[in-house]
């Protein structure tokens, strides 16, 4: 993985809720103020890096420790400081109920694309048959899709335009073939990922879905689709939507949708969906990645109609959105742990971090909010306790292992999410981390290897932050470009 150096980017403004929100506050109470995180926040803190080279088994990972991408920009939210929390949401047919309302949708579509939808199989009363909008799509003779790498076209940037200015008022001054071609198709990815190969191809088309076939599922996992990819929607020959798709090993992430202004009656953003997830159904791609959820942003509100599980950051577990709904009402922060146990977070004694660390491992677990457990956060950040273990850590690691962390881009002393600065100190006192830790670094094209103990003060500050987003093991694959 070759990344530049990360950075902390307050945006200035946030785009979620325009800077409208009256209440910034992460937690319940007012405790927060009285721990000295400041007063009100306006904006969105971010945590960001370009990425020269990654692999979709890299990115991944990283989306199951709270990152997305954005063209070639790796970025996450501060959830602590952030007036709107981004919160990781997925979803699979599991958790898929669909509701009066997506039924409706589906069954309006059907009859769209398929004037003769009598000749569909028949639909036994009272029940709903999520296939036959697949059926549909393959009987007919005005709508298809194509799967292709994610390129620029003529065609594909007009749309684009016109779904830009039309729902989100854009200036049409502003969205030109730069933008959508930095945001919408330029990726980190390997040409080989970009590429894929033509059996892969072949076997996302719609007709070639195994349980249309005979042949079983063992067919799909020969020749699986990795890579950046646009799903093109056809209607009488016209592009009238988009849907930009990362397949990924662990499932299928949708970074954005464009459809048709004109074709709204449609409601094709639903319809992708319900098709996205029936489709990482049928492909066996374990999860459908719907991006971030913001619990109080309008726009953002239609992710939860796919049900699903929302990331707790600081234990890397996903829990249900319908049990954690409660703690993250009104966009506050949430942290699921053991009610009766105090503020352990950050706690000496323990194994640095204390229990809140962020686990090293590939994958989140999947969990639910157990009896006793309950939103920790207000215990966790609330109290002083938390910025002064944090503060102690890091004038130890100042004092003693010279790491300077005064840069303005550096990460603050407590966020939530990475490992924190006491589990750090933790690695140097028992040789986890040492003046021999390697890196390596890409300057002005040529490539060399640092040990910890060459660099400067603020270079030593500027690893850290690395390896508090990305652990020890991950920091020993990634190339710094500078
Ligand atoms: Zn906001």
């Amino acid at each position: 993985m070759k990344v530049t150096p990360p950075s902390y980017i307050p945006d200035g403004h946030c785009g979620y809720c325009k800077d409208s929100k009256l209440d910034h506050y992460a937690l319940e109470s007012e405790s927060r103020r009285r721990a000295g995180f400041g007063g009100l926040v306006k904006e969105s803190m971010t945590i960001g890096m370009s990425i020269w080279e990654m692999t979709c088994q890299e990115y991944d990972e990283l989306i199951n420790k709270g990152f997305r991408r954005s063209g070639t920009f790796l970025y996450k939210n501060d959830l602590l400081r952030s007036c709107c929390r981004l919160y990781t949401i997925r979803t699979n047919f599991l958790h898929f109920q669909i509701s009066k309302k997506q039924r409706k949708i589906v069954n309006k579509f059907i009859n769209a694309i398929c004037p003769l939808a009598s000749e569909l199989s028949p639909l036994a009363k009272n029940t709903f048959d999520l296939g036959r909008l697949i059926e549909a799509i393959l009987k007919s003779k005005d709508f298809y899709t194509k799967f292709e790498p994610s390129s620029f076209s003529r065609e594909k940037f007009e749309l684009y335009k016109r779904y830009q200015v039309r729902v989100h008022n854009d200036d049409p001054d502003d969205v030109d073939e730069e933008s959508f071609i930095r945001f919408l198709c330029n990726t980190p990815f390997s040409g080989n990922e970009v590429q894929g190969k033509p059996q892969d191809w072949e076997n996302l088309k719609i007709e070639n879905w195994p349980k249309n076939k005979s042949a079983g599922t063992d067919y799909c996992r020969q020749s699986k689709r990795i890579g950046p990819t646009h799903e093109c929607y056809y209607l009488h020959g016209k592009l009238i939507a988009i849907s930009v798709l990362d397949f990924l090993p662990s499932g299928i992430s949708s970074i954005y949708f464009i459809w048709d202004p004109d074709y709204a009656y449609l409601s094709l953003g639903t319809i992708s969906g319900i098709k996205e997830i029936q489709m990482c159904n049928e492909l066996e791609y374990d999860w459908y990645y719907l991006g971030y959820y913001v619990e109080d942003c309008p726009k953002m509100k239609y992710k939860d109609q796919f049900g699903g599980e929302i990331l707790d950051l600081c234990t890397e577990t996903y829990y249900p959105l319908a049990e954690v709904r409660k703690f993250i009402q009104n966009g506050r922060l949430f942290v699921i742990g053991e009610a009766d146990r105090g503020n352990k977070g950050g706690g000496e004694g323990e194994k640095g971090g204390g229990e809140f660390f962020m686990p090293d491992n590939q994958y989140p677990n999947e969990g639910h909010v157990k009896d006793g457990f309950t939103n920790v956060a207000e215990k966790l950040y609330g109290s002083c306790d938390v910025e002064i273990i944090a503060n102690k850590a890091g004038n130890e690691l100042a004092n003693k292992y010279s790491v300077s962390r005064t840069n303005q881009y550096n990460l603050p002393n407590v966020i939530p999410g990475v490992f924190p600065l006491p589990q750090i100190l933790y690695w140097f006192q028992s040789g986890a981390l040492d003046s021999d830790f390697e890196t390596r670094l890409l300057i002005g094209g040529r490539s060399k290897k640092v040990k910890f103990s060459q660099l400067s003060d603020e270079g030593k500050g500027l690893i850290i932050d690395c390896i508090r987003l990305f652990g020890i093991e991950r920091m020993k694959q990634v190339v710094l470009v500078f």
